[in-house]
């Protein structure tokens, strides 16, 4: 198959090497110059593309892995996107998280020009792109999710189909909600209990046994904000503010309130304000850490007795 893939940051570069180590032949295009002859350097086979409709035109696939909705609808509907570019009877999946309003109204553009379209935003995080071990959450006509198995299978290896097109965004959006929430209630009560007189191993180390404990607290904590880890994971906080206000503007779009999710919202985009927004997601802890004036920091040995404890 003749595949284009657009948008080569933490997560396409490694899509469009597995869609090349899966035997297709793929184009790639990314408005970073430098991102292109990197992947391309590494890959054999792959074809360094010179614009969006360079590597569209012809394509059975086009796929993308782009910031939000606004560079999917450039992509997509400005001058030499993928609808003038593409052919008829093509398949263009959506890998990036995007409103499933933008991805419906896209879907309605390709459809004029006979190009058919899937949501497939994904989970997993860079180290599963590049194993190719992501969940992939689908939304379009299912025959379109048959005919597109060989570039899905390529990219995730946990598929679902979630139902008509915008499905899969919506998925996903649910998902980094619950994701991103866990990620501020657990700074917000280690910094609330530290500022209320409570050292943080042994906030830590009762609530990780208790009935607050999560993955969150007793994984996640431990081996990045307690280390002063805010790089390495590759999902910034920039990219999750965007995902936690699409979820609060798809709940808004359903006369909805959802008051967790605008909290979470309202955190990450302090945390970009505070100049973090190129950190991992996990920098919003910085913001709890500002308002209660504490650190959210245990040395090497504290966070080995908590391993134990929490491994018993
Ligand atoms: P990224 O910023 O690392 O990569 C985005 C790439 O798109 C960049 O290389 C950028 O140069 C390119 N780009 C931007 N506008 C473009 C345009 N108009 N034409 C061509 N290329 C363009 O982002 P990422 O972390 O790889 O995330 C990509 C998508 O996947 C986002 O929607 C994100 O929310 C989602 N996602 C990310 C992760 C993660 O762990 N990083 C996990 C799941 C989902």
């Amino acid at each position: 198959m003749q595949v284009g893939f657009i948008g080569l940051g933490h997560m396409g570069q490694h899509m469009a090497h597995n869609l090349s180590k899966a035997g297709h032949q793929v184009a790639v295009y990314d408005v970073r110059q430098e991102s292109i002859d990197s992947l391309v350097a590494r890959t054999p086979g792959l074809r360094a593309g010179s614009s969006v409709a360079d590597v569209a035109t012809g394509a059975d696939f086009v796929g993308t892995s782009l910031p939000g909705p606004a560079e999917v609808e450039a992509v997509v509907l400005g001058p030499g996107g993928l609808r003038e570019s593409m052919k008829a009877g093509a398949i263009y999946v959506d890998h990036s998280t995007n409103s499933p309003t933008t991805v419906r109204k896209l879907a309605a553009a390709l459809a004029e020009k006979g190009i058919a379209m899937l949501d497939a935003p994904v989970s997993g995080g860079e180290r599963g792109s590049q194993a190719g071990s992501l969940s992939v959450m689908v939304g379009g006509d299912q025959g379109v999710w048959d005919r597109a198995q060989p570039e899905l299978q390529a990219v995730g290896g946990k598929l679902f189909y979630c139902g008509p097109i915008g499905t899969g965004s919506v998925v996903k959006l649910c998902n980094n909600t619950a994701a991103l929430a866990a990620q501020v209630v657990v700074a917000e009560v280690l910094t609330l209990g530290m500022k209320a007189g409570v050292d943080l191993k042994t906030l830590t180390s009762v609530i990780g046994v208790s009935s607050g404990r999560s993955p969150t607290l007793t994984n996640a904590f431990p081996n990045t904000t307690f280390k002063r880890k805010f790089e390495g994971f590759g999902f910034t906080a920039a990219l999750s503010a965007k995902d936690v206000r699409l979820a609060v503007e798809m709940a808004h779009d359903l006369d909805l309130k959802v008051g967790v999710a605008e909290q979470v919202a309202a955190d990450l985009k302090e945390a970009v304000e505070m100049g973090v927004g190129g950190l991992d997601f996990n920098a919003v802890s910085q913001v709890h850490e500002r308002r209660t004036g504490t650190l959210l920091q245990l040395s090497e040995e504290d966070i080995a007795d908590l391993q134990k404890l929490f491994n018993q």
